[in-house]
């Protein structure tokens, strides 16, 4: 593509109710610096535009790596005998909010594995405590469960879940989830928009067999469901898993698909992830660049983030809770960019412009 037809495809993508799979085919193809600056440039518009410049940052509580699940990535996986185990009571997790007060994190995020002993009461209590003691937002990320969990953790205060579709190719998804199907995990996404919550979904890139067109169904399928925020980190394969020798996503593909998904989908909130910033030391900086305006924070507890393993060499996880704060700071400043001081919720609920 030269730079002419760059720029008319980002045009159109911009501009269209439901953009081309083959504009963003083609533009997923584009590899010369000039053509990706200029994506990665056009992102970054967008993003000031539509989401403004301050940064949410949310603070993320692995509280359980047992996992009933078998996904081929992940270091979770039931079949991997060699991770410690581990369940964070409910004083831990409190202390861990407790220590971020006044920081500027006002997002709690909930995260786990699909632990099979999962007590919902439990959740639902802790989700009370957890509003009642912090002025923050809850997100849960505690993978699939029956509709009525889902209402009971919602009535208890949850704000947002985040449940990625991991990829929008339904076979390369069962390929990946054994005994799992694409259609499930659309109709939990969509049974938990029904029910009020903030819903992110999200995808890996450079996972083994998937294509650019698989990429572009990713961001389409993202925009189809008006998602409030989307995950995309980059593949890293896990030595406890089946695609333990598959090579790593790549990161200028990884920055592709987040700057074409902020023009395509605008006013979406797009971490720059951890897995991003996990493959290359400035990963997280060019996502800010590059369409990204959320970062998250792991405030697990130090001996525990280690052994939250979903992949291998996770930044930050040997570090004490207020490294990981500053380093978070650091971040943001070096993009010239500041922490927001709101919860940072779905941008379709805030009334006043983001900046405010
Ligand atoms: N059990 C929850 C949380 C899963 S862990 C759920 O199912 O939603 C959070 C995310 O880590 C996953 O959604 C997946 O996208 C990502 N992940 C897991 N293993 C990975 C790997 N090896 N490389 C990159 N991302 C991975």
């Amino acid at each position: 593509m030269n730079t002419s037809d760059i720029v008319a495809a980002l045009t159109r993508i911009y501009e269209e109710e439901t953009p081309s799979q083959e504009d963003l085919i083609s533009l997923l193809s584009v590899s010369d610096d000039a053509g990706l600056r200029l994506i990665f440039e056009t992102a970054d518009r967008v993003r000031r535009r539509h989401v403004g410049n301050t940064v949410p940052v949310r603070g993320i509580i692995e509280f359980s790596n047992y996992c009933r699940n078998a996904c081929r990535y992940c270091g979770l996986n039931r079949d991997n005998r060699a991770l410690r185990r581990y369940r964070l009571d409910r004083e831990l997790i409190l202390d861990a909010v407790d220590a971020v007060e006044g920081e500027g994190v006002n997002t709690i995020v909930l995260q786990s594995g699909e632990d099979g002993a999962l007590d919902p009461s439990w959740l639902a209590r802790l989700i009370g405590e957890i509003k009642a003691q912090a002025d923050a937002a809850v997100t849960l990320s505690v993978g699939e469960w029956p509709g009525e969990y889902y209402r009971l953790w919602r009535e208890a205060g949850a704000d947002r879940f985040l449940l990625k579709h991991e990829t929008a190719n339904p076979s390369l998804y069962e390929e990946l989830h054994e005994g799992a199907a694409f259609g499930e995990r659309t109709a939990h996404l969509r049974l938990l928009k029904a029910l009020g919550y903030q819903v992110g979904a999200g995808n890996i890139v450079g996972l083994p067999g998937q294509t650019a067109k698989d990429l572009a169904a990713d961001i389409l399928f993202m925009k189809e469901l008006s998602v409030d925020m989307a995950g995309i980190g980059p593949f890293i394969p896990h030595p406890h898993t089946a695609l333990a020798g598959v090579p790593e996503g790549s990161l200028v593909m990884t920055l592709k698909v987040v700057a074409l998904t902020r023009i395509v989908l605008k006013d979406v909130h797009l971490p720059a992830t951890t897995a991003l910033g996990s493959i290359h030391p400035l990963g997280r900086e060019m996502a800010l660049s590059a369409g990204a305006n959320v970062i998250m924070v792991d405030i697990t507890p130090a001996p525990y983030a280690a052994l939250y393993e979903i992949y291998p060499g996770r930044r930050g996880a040997g570090e004490e809770i207020f490294r990981r704060l500053a380093a978070i700071r650091q971040i943001i400043h070096s993009c010239g960019r500041t922490i927001a001081s709101g919860r940072g919720d779905a941008i379709r609920l805030c009334k006043k412009h983001p900046e405010d």
